[in-house]
């Protein structure tokens, strides 16, 4: 294995002492001075070795192998630019991609089995040359694949359905490997589904005999081909280790170099095992180190108001609530009473679906602000929620001494005239608005609560600043999104969570809705006929229709024709608005509001109906093509009837392609707790689709999965905020390292972190 020549490493040490100098505990000013001479690599370590203090400074080779993770995999031999095309597409640009592109299984090459001594039912590997490849339409129509193999003893036949492409991949005369557990059908052996592996015709002693990493890989490269590059990559996997010694011992962790040396080059099933133990903690580990950093950083550097949150006007707003809050509301308002009166910023985040009761505890909440003589804001993702926020909000404090304003992108140059100074004197206690209040010129006298709707659909910085209005102001975030305890320790994991599960009485939204799903046209009519009742009985209905193209003119006509169809051949007598995302905000407005004070029947929209638009008087709702949503947001799109206590029905229309959609289309009709479902979902489709495109900032997790792995992110978590706690900025020398794999991993993704 030649080593790599020197360019790449001068510029990714360069890169590195840019970034911070006295990383790796001064190690890197050495290499400096190093890279200003200009020597050859080899030169370079001579050097190095010879001024290490020994036991202080990781070894010069290793560190140079961690600096060149940053460089293009063309480092590699036999990474030329083809390679590094079909690379791309497996989102491996950089050596370290390729490292931390895992086997996701191994094939047991170390007992091969003869195949006239194999046994119908066991788990075996053998090996073969390919004979034939078979593909026929069965009597159910499915696509079966066979694939011969003969190994001398005997024949076996790997059996595949429905899998076009396997068939391309396999060639008579090739030498091939097939695990899996063997039947025994029409005659002959053969295991279904089996692990495979090409294994061409490298001399003996590569691939047999030992644990065989298979790897996640596409048509132009082969898991084969994948096991070649990372042997070219091995030399790079002796790095240097990042956690601190009392931490390896803590948890008897394999090293770095042994865990990647370990999962890519297994010697026993053990090793594979110690492997990803380690590299799991590390990724899970990492993450909460970030976030960790974080929260302790702003609750340090943010000296945040104390409210004093006994008070007549908080007594006065809890007697004047025509309900008794559920014990879920009082227990998340008790924890938003000990931040608020708390020197550090509150930082906590309202998790409970839709019609759970959130809103009060804002309002409750901007009361304890404005009893210590403070203004409140609370920022809405679109107008049409704005004002639905204000008008309870004023409901709520209606009986109290302060004043509601509202700040929208619409609110007239006149208004905002009278309003902006308003604000600006203190004058107005609460103002509730849009993207509008962070504008320039809108300033606040004293702001002490920041309360954001809907989160995720604002961007960090619009956070920022509106909190920037105030001096270091609480911030309470709710969302009606549920999200699995998994995802929210590490996806708002500096954030402290309240959840509420249970629905004021008598509004138990879910139990209301009846979800069906329709298959048939006769079904069709029958949800029809469904719409026609409701309407009858004086109910509104929902129907919502996907955005099916792309595009918007797409979109807008999809759903127009089908508008017009359904208005004109269907529901002829009834009154029918359309919604769609093409339309001017206002446009929307008036649409949404007529449907809400009931001069519609029937709306039909795309998704752009709000999460919190609150139509009690809406009992139905059809849903096209509903294999295309997801769980989560068929949910929220159901949360929008049943919503005034009549029994209500929620008429799901699509015939799923995949099994994964069929799973998610029934576990619609079974499950009625969005929590639940939202465990479901992540069961189904793996939190790599969820988040992955959607929910952007997400990390990306290499080897964790947060279904799965819920007890080693605890156990992360609690250590990462111990040794926060003690190195908050990971200053010392033992922690260089881990804070620059931090960064190196996650800066660019737990947004702000290393904004400082
Ligand atoms: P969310 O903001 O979570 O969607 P809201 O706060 O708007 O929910 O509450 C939904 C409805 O339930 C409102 O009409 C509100 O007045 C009512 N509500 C809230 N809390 C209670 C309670 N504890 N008991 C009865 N009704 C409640
Ligand atoms: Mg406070």
């Amino acid at each position: 294995m030649a080593a790599p020549s020197w360019p790449p490493y001068f510029e990714a040490s360069q890169n590195l002492l840019v970034t911070n100098r006295i990383l790796l505990g001064g190690f890197a000013n050495y290499y400096q001075s190093l890279t200003h001479q200009n020597l050859s690599l080899e030169e370079a370590k001579e050097r190095a070795k010879n001024t290490e203090v020994k036991g202080k400074l990781p070894q010069a080779d290793q560190v140079l192998n961690y600096l060149a993770w940053s460089n293009s995999v063309e480092v590699l031999k036999k990474v030329g630019r083809k390679t590094k095309y079909h690379l791309k597409k497996l989102k491996i640009e950089k050596v370290e991609d390729l490292l931390f592109h895992f086997p996701h299984r191994y094939l047991d090459l170390r007992r091969v089995v003869k195949i006239n001594e194999v046994k119908v039912g066991g788990e075996v590997t053998v090996v073969g040359e390919v004979k034939e490849v078979t593909r026929r339409l069965t009597k159910k129509r499915f696509k079966l694949i066979q694939v011969a193999i003969f190994d001398g003893t005997g024949y076996l036949k790997g059996v595949w359905f429905n899998q076009d492409y396997i068939a391309t991949i396999f060639k008579e005369g090739m030498r091939v490997a097939f695990g899996g557990r063997v039947t025994f059908r029409y005659g002959q052996l053969q295991i279904e589904n089996p692990l495979f592996d090409i294994l061409g015709e490298e001399k003996e002693g590569f691939h047999t005999g030992r644990l065989l990493p298979i790897y996640p890989a596409t048509s132009s490269l082969s898991p084969h081909r994948l096991r070649k590059l990372l042997s070219e990559a091995r030399p790079f996997m002796k790095v240097p280790e990042i956690f601190p010694a009392w931490l390896r011992q803590r948890f008897g962790f394999v090293s770095r170099t042994q865990a990647f040396l370990g999962i890519h080059f297994p010697q026993s099933v053990e090793e594979v095992a110690e492997a990803k133990r380690r590299l799991l903690f590390e990724e899970l580990f990492l993450i909460q180190l970030g976030l960790a950093m974080r929260k302790k950083r702003m609750e340090i550097k943010e000296k945040g108001y104390a409210h004093q949150v006994k008070g007549q006007l908080l007594n006065d707003f809890i007697q004047g609530l025509p309900f008794e809050l559920t014990t879920d509301q009082k227990r998340a308002l008790e924890e938003i009473k000990r931040d608020m009166s708390a020197k550090k910023p509150m930082n906590r985040l309202v998790q409970g679906e839709v019609g759970s009761g959130k809103t009060v505890l804002a309002a409750a909440a901007m009361v304890i602000a404005a009893q210590a003589g403070f203004q409140a804001a609370m920022m809405a993702p679109t107008e049409i929620l704005a004002v639905q926020h204000l008008r309870r909000i004023s409901q709520f404090l209606k009986h109290l001494p302060l004043k509601v304003a509202l700040l929208i992108g619409s609110t007239s140059a006149k208004e905002r005239e009278k309003l902006l100074p308003a604000i600006a004197s203190g004058e107005i206690n609460v103002v509730v608005g849009t993207h509008a209040l962070i504008q320039e010129k809108v300033k606040f006298k004293r702001m002490s609560l920041v309360v954001i709707d809907e989160q995720h659909r604002f961007g960090v910085w619009q956070r920022f600043r509106l909190k920037e209005k105030g001096t270091f102001p609480d911030m309470l975030v709710m969302t009606a999104t549920p999200i699995p305890r998994t995802l929210s320790l590490t996806l708002y994991g500096d954030l402290d969570i309240s959840i509420i599960r249970e629905l004021p009485q008598g509004r138990k939204i879910a139990e209301n809705v009846k979800t069906v799903l329709c298959q048939t046209q006769k079904r069709r009519n029958w949800a029809y006929e469904k719409v026609r009742e409701e309407v009858e009985k004086g109910h509104q209905a929902y129907i919502i229709c996907p955005l099916i193209e792309e595009s918007d003119k797409l979109e807008a006509k999809a759903v127009l024709e089908e508008a017009e169809r359904l208005k004109n051949q269907v529901f002829l007598d009834l009154r029918v608005g359309i919604l769609f995302g093409k339309m001017k905000p206002q446009e929307k407005d008036e649409v949404m509001m007529s449907f809400a004070q009931g001069e519609l029947d029937v709306l039909i929209s795309t998704t752009v109906i709000e999460v919190g638009i609150d139509v009690p008087n809406a009992t139905v709702m059809l849903i096209e093509n509903a294999d295309r949503f997801g769980l989560t947001q068929l949910h929220q799109l159901r949360g929008r009837i049943g919503r005034g206590g009549y029994p209500s029905y929620c008429i799901l229309f699509g015939k799923p392609k995949t099994e994964e959609g069929k799973k998610r289309l029934k576990a619609m009709e079974k499950i009625t707790d969005g929590f639940r479902l939202a465990e479901e979902d992540l069961m189904i489709r793996g939190e790599g689709e969820i988040f992955g495109a959607r929910q952007a900032g997400f990390p990306d997790l290499k080897i964790a999965r947060l279904t799965r792995d819920v007890e080693v992110l605890v156990e992360a978590r609690k250590v990462a905020f111990e040794l926060i706690e003690k190195d908050l900025e990971l200053t010392q020398p033992v922690n260089a390292l881990l804070k620059w794999e931090v960064k190196r991993r996650f800066s660019d993704k737990l947004d702000w972190l290393f904004r400082a």
